[in-house]
């Protein structure tokens, strides 16, 4: 199974994504988290990517398009994939929508996560990372030793991008930029949204009710 997760920054797509992963056996494919790794790598691409990220803004059409690209035609995505964070403008869905028949592989569903602004600010100015790709939150989701990755044991850091001014400008290039894509995929009629409010456990209840109807 194909899966697009869309929502604001903050709203619990990587949260939600890890346990989709883990039941529905798709490959996670989270583009944050491979310009992070590139940028923590000094490669020519995290070094471009950086200067966009830091300030809230989203990283250029053509470098993510290559990204995704590469990624999809790697064998270890071929049992299926959930893409977290891409797309993120109409220009990127289109640029997705040429590259899957050549891969033999299409959209099965696209996962709308729905979360209020004023609740994404609280989520996003807590969140805690751990360069393994996992987020805790300091009241939410607190890891089990503070500091620590339950996964992983790595230090858990503040994201650089997840403090207030940095926070607004993403929620604001979310609604100019990315929510336009809620209407792009309802058109074709391959979209389920999720309340993303509440339990954590809850929500993934929901996301696993959306997905059994797609199996
Ligand atoms: P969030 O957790 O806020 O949803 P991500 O970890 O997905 O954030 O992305 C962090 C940053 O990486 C974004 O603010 C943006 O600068 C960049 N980025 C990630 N994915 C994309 C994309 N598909 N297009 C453009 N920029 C992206
Ligand atoms: P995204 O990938 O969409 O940016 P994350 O999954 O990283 O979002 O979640 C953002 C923050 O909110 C993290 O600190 C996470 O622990 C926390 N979080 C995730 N789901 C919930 C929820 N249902 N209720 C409260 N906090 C949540
Ligand atoms: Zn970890």
């Amino acid at each position: 199974m194909d899966i697009i997760l869309l929502g604001p920054p903050g709203s619990g797509k990587g949260t939600q994504a890890k346990m989709v992963a883990d039941k529905y056996h798709v490959k996670h494919i989270s583009t944050g988290d491979i310009l992070r790794e590139n940028v923590r790598n000094g490669t020519p691409l995290g070094k471009e990517a950086d200067s966009y990220m830091k300030k809230g803004q989203l990283v250029p059409d053509q470098l993510l398009v290559n990204i995704i690209k590469d990624r999809l035609a790697q064998p270890d995505v071929k049992g299926g994939w959930m893409l977290d964070g891409y797309p993120r403008t109409i220009p990127q869905a289109e640029a997705l929508e040429k590259i899957l028949p050549s891969l033999g592989q299409k959209i099965d569903v696209v996962l709308n996560i729905d979360v209020p602004d004023k609740d994404l600010v609280d989520r996003l100015s807590g969140r805690r990372m751990c360069k393994c790709g996992v987020s805790y939150h300091l009241q939410f989701n607190p890891p089990k030793v503070p500091g620590k990755c339950d996964v992983c044991n790595g230090e858990l850091y503040h994201r650089s991008d997840d403090q207030a001014e940095a926070i607004m400008k993403r929620l604001d290039a979310y609604h100019k930029q990315t929510q336009p894509l809620i209407d792009y995929y309802n058109k074709k009629g391959i979209t389920a949204t999720i309340n993303g409010s509440g339990d954590i456990k809850k929500i993934f209840a929901e996301v696993s009710k959306a997905l059994d109807k797609k199996v």
